[in-house]
């Protein structure tokens, strides 16, 4: 059999590690061409002298000799810098490239890929939040696949695979609700990104943990949604599950619901979109009904997570406003993290942000690289602004 070749943008993320994951275990069809990563010069060379890719990228150019010197006597080329990653992805041989860097920072590599010619395997959900029209356009036009690696997102595609014919009424995103689910602001006033970074269910990097636990993650999802899969935002739901088994339910014309359910475990999604539209053996952790006798579901709590009510609030603006709502959230979860701001003050931010930047209603690429860059600057005037009442309060 002849092994599929990967490209992995961030492979020393929480994504980026369990797709190397993947393809230790499926050796046999898999091989990697690409790997990336920003500044973790370490694990990068530690895993491209394991799986010898054709190139590697270090985005940090400071870490470029640390790199090239480590991995001199290998036939592994040594790039660095954010042009790199753009021409990395477009290497001939290449047959899919995973997208999982963080944050708006995936667009530019993963439009790149798209525009190559390469099938998608798309993690950074950011992509189609800052861009989806002009990203999905691209999609069609190149005639490539984009196929969804966030665990909701598959769900909803193995949910649908067989029934390209049939319309559906509606999609139910669910969400675990974080680590505060049922909290009110009084407490959620007093938390810190220590026990905001603690997610019941699922480890993951630092910001998608953050998002996970303000409802942005899922917020996000739902604008990831509209595009992967042509929906109207009243089509889109969102239902907390705490034991996030159920990973996400599609509703048809007839009223019938499909539902994905498995462990929480990244590697399946991952797995699936290597291998679509197969589905091959693995030793992954199996579900059993008798540990989870309870599956619950209820709404959530919008009123005191409001990320979520603003992310619906930006898709239904449409235009820029995703991508406002993005960038501005990209600055306040790295202020949270660096303890510059409280956990309730990150929506007051992006609700402030969203109502100053500059509203465009058809953005071009280079619109939503303005409205990203200018977002950021608005969003980290306001944060100081926010760090000073922060520390007065405290
Ligand atoms: P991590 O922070 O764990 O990893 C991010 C990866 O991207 C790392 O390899 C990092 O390199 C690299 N990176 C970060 N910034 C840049 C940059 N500016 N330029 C180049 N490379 C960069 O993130 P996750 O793996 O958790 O998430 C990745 C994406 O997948 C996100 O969009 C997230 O929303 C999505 N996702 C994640 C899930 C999860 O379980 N983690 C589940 C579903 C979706 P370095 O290590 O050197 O910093």
């Amino acid at each position: 059999m002849e092994k599929k070749k990967i490209a992995i943008l961030g492979a020393t993320g929480s994504v980026g590690t369990q797709v190397l994951e993947v393809v230790r275990a499926q050796a046999d069809r898999f091989g990697v061409s690409v790997l990336t990563a920003a500044t973790n010069a370490r694990l990068l060379i530690e895993q491209a002298l394991e799986f010898c890719p054709k190139t590697v990228v270090i985005a940090d150019e400071s870490k470029y000799n640390e790199v090239k010197t480590a991995l001199s006597h290998t036939s592994t080329g040594v790039r660095a810098g954010a042009a790199a990653l753009e021409e990395a992805v477009q290497h001939d041989g290449i047959d899919m490239v995973v997208s999982a860097l963080v944050g708006s920072a995936g667009l530019r590599p993963t439009v790149a890929a798209i525009k190559a010619g390469k099938d998608v395997a798309l993690a950074n959900k950011e992509t189609l939040v800052v861009a989806g029209q002009l990203v999905m356009d691209l999609v069609r036009k190149h005639g490539v696949r984009l196929l969804p690696v966030d665990s909701e997102h598959s769900a909803i595609f193995q949910c649908m695979v067989g029934e390209q014919q049939n319309p559906i009424e509606k999609i139910y995103l669910t969400a675990s609700g974080g680590p505060f689910r049922g909290k009110n602001s009084s407490y959620l006033a007093t938390v810190g990104f220590e026990e905001a970074l603690r997610h019941p269910n699922w480890v993951m990097g630092a910001k998608i943990t953050i998002d996970s636990a303000t409802l942005m993650n899922k917020g996000l999802e739902v604008i990831e949604a509209k595009w992967l899969f042509g929906l109207q935002t009243r089509q889109i739901d969102v239902v907390v599950h705490p034991q996030s088994i159920v990973h996400s339910l599609v509703q048809f014309e007839d009223g019938s619901i499909k539902a994905q359910l498995g462990l929480p475990d990244m590697k399946l999604p991952i797995q699936y979109a290597l291998t679509f539209p197969a589905r091959i053996q693995n030793q992954l952790k199996r579900f059993n009904f008798a540990d989870f006798p309870a599956l619950t579901f209820e709404r959530p709590d919008t009123e005191t997570f409001r990320n979520l009510a603003l992310a619906y609030r930006a898709l239904e603006i449409g235009g820029n406003m995703p991508c406002v709502l993005n960038a501005s959230n990209e600055v306040v979860v790295a202020a949270f993290l660096r303890g510059e701001v409280g956990f309730l003050q990150m929506s007051d931010v992006i609700e402030e942000v969203m109502q100053r930047v500059t509203y465009i209603a058809v953005p071009t690429m280079g619109n939503c690289m303005e409205t990203d860059r200018h977002s950021r600057e608005i969003a980290a005037e306001v944060v100081a602004r926010q760090k000073k009442a922060y520390y007065l309060a405290r």
